[in-house]
């Protein structure tokens, strides 16, 4: 069963008084069981600070994050059940692949057959079964990007979290691994959030997008909605849309 993810009144400011720069205002997105939503916008615009808050690596200084209808806001990061994915995947480089995905499983003391199964699942859902035995050092870029989805795949959480994974990857493994990521997603069904600055990655990855600058969501929507009907000129003018 997939969980829901309400984003609810989210403000957040650093430092104090005077010198306080508010970072995001006001950020109301709820994304259904099962979703994939983008967020994007320029950098800057706090789309990483918005993560941190869902995943509890940051606090926010207003509102709820409610995973499941239940509010995390000051809850241990690993009490969350949440995965994230960046663009640098810290692999463990002494490590073999299928260590590698089984590591978070063995920590939870995960009895060994069960998490040979697991691993043997995930590694056939992204298609790096014949890699199992080798380190990260002997992969391609893409490869290590997989295994880095792998490894946070194994462990089923309710969330899934993306930021702006594949910016490393050069432009023809860029579109080869957004057919992947969607792929993953339909066959695992777990609600994800998906950053990006890239807007043609936002209209072919998402069905649904929240477009955002300086810290506000500017419009939430179908890539078709926010192609048609930008809400404003900036909005228009950042996906290209016919003016
Ligand atoms: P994005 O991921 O969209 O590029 P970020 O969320 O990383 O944007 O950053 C949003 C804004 O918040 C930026 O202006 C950044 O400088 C600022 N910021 C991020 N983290 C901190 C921090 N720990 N202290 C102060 N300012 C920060
Ligand atoms: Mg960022």
């Amino acid at each position: 069963m997939a969980s829901s993810l309400e984003i609810c009144g989210i403000n957040k400011r650093f430092g104090k008084g005077d010198k306080s720069v508010e970072v995001l205002q006001k950020i109301d997105i709820h994304v259904a069981p099962g979703e994939f939503l983008i967020l994007v916008g320029p950098s800057g615009c706090g789309k990483s600070t918005l993560l941190s808050i869902i995943a509890g690596l940051a606090e926010p200084s207003e509102g709820e994050i409610r995973i499941a209808g239940k509010n995390v806001v000051g809850m241990a990061p690993r009490d969350r059940d949440i995965a994230m994915v960046f663009q640098s995947y810290a692999l463990y480089p002494t490590l073999s692949v299928a260590d590698n995905i089984g590591f978070a499983l063995e920590m939870r003391k995960m009895p060994k057959a069960e998490r040979q199964k697991r691993i043997a699942e995930v590694a056939a859902m992204l298609q790096i079964s014949h890699l199992l035995e080798r380190r990260p050092g002997q992969l391609s870029g893409g490869q290590r990007q997989r295994v880095a989805m792998g490894r946070a795949l194994a462990r089923q959480p309710q969330l899934f979290l993306f930021d702006e994974p594949l910016s490393n990857l050069d432009a023809k493994l860029r579109v080869e691994m957004r057919a992947e990521i969607k792929r993953l997603h339909q066959a695992s069904g777990i609600t994800s959030v998906y950053v990006t600055h890239d807007q043609v990655e936002a209209m072919t990855l998402g069905s649904r997008i929240a477009v955002m600058k300086g810290g506000v969501v500017q419009q939430l929507g179908s890539p078709h909605d926010i192609y048609n009907r930008p809400a404003n000129t900036w909005v228009a003018s950042f996906i290209g849309s016919p003016t």
